[in-house]
């Protein structure tokens, strides 16, 4: 792993503005899922050095939310401006601990930066308001503030963004944040420490632990002290912590897993729905939670467009993401690849046909092939479960509303595609969605500027947008008598 700047490689945590080893002295390792590698050691922290980061957090509140939200926006654009400086840097070492293609790490370091950006502008922005009385010698007004200390529990999959939309709108709106990012990804979360310090972010304002994820995660929940959790993770570790949550009655953004249905109809534009599905399917090497799991494709057009899909699912490289050009990277680690196995199985003993890969890669280690499964039925795992992996399974359908009924026909409601040029068509099906992100003629719908979350078991609140913010506010009402 080369980077320019080498203090981006920190192997301490940072809590209450300082560079620090875990109580017991003990770390663990940071390894490449592309070569086995160790990366870095960082420290293996647990509840007590959790409660002193919130501490910290809580005495740094007061001073930071007192500065007006310009004050904080300069700081902000700075961390934003270093992390553009950095992109090369973040970039190589995001690749080296989670896998995903240089490109993608780059888009990812610009996507994660973007929120930092926007949220700096869009606290400056947060209005209170005024409401016509109810009686004459009263008067009604709505600030909003701060929450508080928030606590942030983040995932490997997008080792930067998953953190920077949280903390981005957290300290815009002036609260504070104790971060516990992925055991996988630890190193870009340091790295993106290290820029706040540098951007002057003040000491105990944002800190960073790594370590036991079941004694900090207690901690973060427990501690009446923090007053805001938010997680981005699996359905079934958000529900624990909602759980762990309810003893202090803590506010809850929870954005979890997906199971995100992408039809195309007979009235679609088949090139661009092909490219819609790889971009959505095969990107991080299936390991987002908005990709696309379940593709449902109307009987007309099933055999055209799954012919066209194989031959561009044929073309992709496969490979380690620092050397040369590749499209798709490995998997996190052997579980992810056991359970792209295992639903491979599970369909083809009930039917599907492979078209393209179907097992591990020459490669070794946690290389998949991507693949394409066809006809696939709502009998198979793929249906119910989020795959996590490569692996595009072709449903097939006959009537609209059947694809609607099926799409719907999960526990889960974050992200949905179609492909349609009929305007009729277009708005029955986008209402008909019960997800929170609907992509009409598109596979890609992040972007800082509009509202991410999910229905359902996939989660509450929503992340980027000038919603985004209002996840880090209360609202106080002000009722103010005559005098
Ligand atoms: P994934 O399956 O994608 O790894 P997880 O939900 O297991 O998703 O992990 C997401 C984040 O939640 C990670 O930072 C992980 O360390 C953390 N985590 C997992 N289990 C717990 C727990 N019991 N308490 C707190 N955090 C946890």
């Amino acid at each position: 792993m080369q980077l320019s700047d080498k203090s981006l490689l920190r192997s301490q945590c940072y809590i209450d503005g300082a560079w620090t080893n875990a109580d017991s002295g003990k770390s663990f390792a940071v390894t490449n899922p592309a070569t086995g590698e160790e990366l870095a050691t960082v420290p293996d922290m647990g509840a007590a050095e959790t409660r002193r980061a919130i501490e910290a957090a809580d005495k740094a509140w007061p001073a930071w939310r007192r500065k007006t939200a310009k004050e904080r926006a300069v700081i902000l654009r700075r961390w934003f401006d270093l992390m553009m400086e950095n992109q090369d840097d973040l970039a190589v070492l995001m690749t080296a601990e989670q896998g995903k293609p240089l490109a993608e790490a780059k888009g990812e370091v610009a996507y994660a930066a973007s929120f930092i950006e926007w949220f700096a502008e869009e606290g400056k922005r947060v209005y209170g308001e005024t409401i016509p009385t109810y009686a004459t010698d009263k008067r009604v007004l709505v600030t909003k503030e701060p929450i508080g200390v928030c606590a942030a529990i983040t995932p490997w999959n997008f080792p930067a963004a998953m953190i920077t939309r949280k903390c981005g709108p957290a300290l815009a709106a002036g609260c504070t944040m104790v971060l516990k990012p992925a055991e996988q990804t630890p190193l870009s979360a340091l790295a993106l420490a290290e820029l706040a310090e540098r951007a002057g972010v003040p000491k105990g304002v944002f800190s960073v632990i790594t370590g036991d994820s079941k004694a900090i995660g207690g901690e973060l929940t427990g501690n009446p002290i923090v007053r805001k959790l938010t997680f981005t993770g699996s359905t079934e570790v958000g529900k624990l912590l909602m759980k762990q949550c309810a003893g202090t009655i803590k506010k809850l953004s929870l954005e979890l897993g997906g199971n995100a249905p992408f039809i195309v109809f007979d009235d679609a534009d088949l090139d661009a729905a092909v490219t819609g599905a790889m971009a959505s399917k095969y990107r991080n090497t299936g390991q987002t939670c908005v990709c696309a799991n379940r593709i449902y494709v109307q009987d007309k057009v099933y055999d055209a467009f799954a012919a066209k899909l194989a031959d561009k699912v044929k073309d992709l490289v496969v490979g380690d993401g620092l050397k040369g050009k590749t499209d798709q990277g490995p998997l996190i680690d052997m579980h992810a690849v056991e359970k792209v196995e295992e639903h491979i199985a599970d369909a083809v003993g009930k039917g599907a046909k492979v078209v393209v890969g179907g097992s591990r890669h020459e490669l070794g280690g946690t290389y998949f092939q991507p693949t394409l499964l066809t006809g696939v039925n709502p009998q198979m795992k793929v249906a119910r479960e989020e795959t996590f992996g490569p692996l595009a399974p072709l449903f097939r359908f006959e009537r609209e509303e059947e694809a609607v009924q099926a799409a719907n026909d999960t526990e889960f409601g974050l992200a949905s595609y179609f492909y349609s040029r009929d305007m009729g068509r277009i708005w029955r099906v986008a209402e008909g969605l019960e997800y929170g992100i609907v992509g009409i003629n598109t596979g890609i719908i992040s972007t800082e500027v509009a509202p991410f979350g999910g229905v359902k078991e996939s989660g509450l609140g929503r992340e980027g947008s000038k919603y985004g913010i209002e996840d880090y506010l209360e609202v106080k009402y002000l009722c103010m008598g005559d005098v």
